[in-house]
């Protein structure tokens, strides 16, 4: 067993605590929990509130995202793709939100593209696009990087059996509303 290089830069630049039950990472408090848990928190909220719950899993994720992205940043001094890629390695090392690939980047456009293998969320087979935390904390981590609101649309699944989930970023006034997934997946309510 080992702890991960980025674990050993964490703690070496003193960004990572554990103290007394309190965990921060970048003065960002960090909970774990079973997967199974939040898997059963998604259940609930989809079957109580049907498309409605969408937002709030969404919109729960993308401000959780938006605030670890602004204390790395301001913490570590970077910006821009390089706060993406330590943020990719973050959630690859730390957090089990899968293995992030950036394979689109374009700040003038605010766009951005995501591939993301061994998404928790990928191992419940569905017939929908399912990983509305996962969607949420990459466009919360962008409208920061970007200093302008962006949204995430999950546009492939693999828990519709894609080999990888593929998150689409950019501002709402350039989405086509009338597609399904946007309907689907940021419906304004
Ligand atoms: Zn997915």
């Amino acid at each position: 067993m080992s702890i991960s290089n980025f674990m050993k830069k964490m703690m070496l630049v003193r960004q990572f605590s554990s103290d007394n039950g309190k965990i921060t990472v970048y003065n960002v408090r960090l909970v774990t929990l079973a997967f199974v848990s939040l898997k059963e928190i998604q259940n609930e909220i989809m079957a109580k509130l049907g498309k409605g719950g969408v937002s709030i899993l969404y919109n729960s994720a993308k401000k959780g995202g938006y605030e670890l992205t602004k204390q790395l940043c301001n913490i570590m001094g970077i910006s821009g793709p390089k706060a993406v890629e330590l943020l990719i390695t973050g959630c690859r090392e730390l957090t089990g939100w899968g293995n992030f690939e950036l394979i689109d980047y374009n700040s003038s456009e605010r766009k951005a593209i995501f591939h993301v293998s061994n998404g928790p969320f990928a191992e419940v087979p569905g017939s929908v696009e399912s990983c509305h935390f996962a969607r949420g904390l990459i466009a919360g981590a962008l409208t920061y990087v970007f200093n302008s609101e962006v949204d995430a649309i999950e546009t492939k699944c693999a828990s519709k059996g894609s080999a990888f989930c593929e998150f689409v970023v950019q501002p709402y006034a350039n989405l086509d509303v009338s597609s399904k997934l946007v309907k689907e997946q940021l419906e304004k309510i």
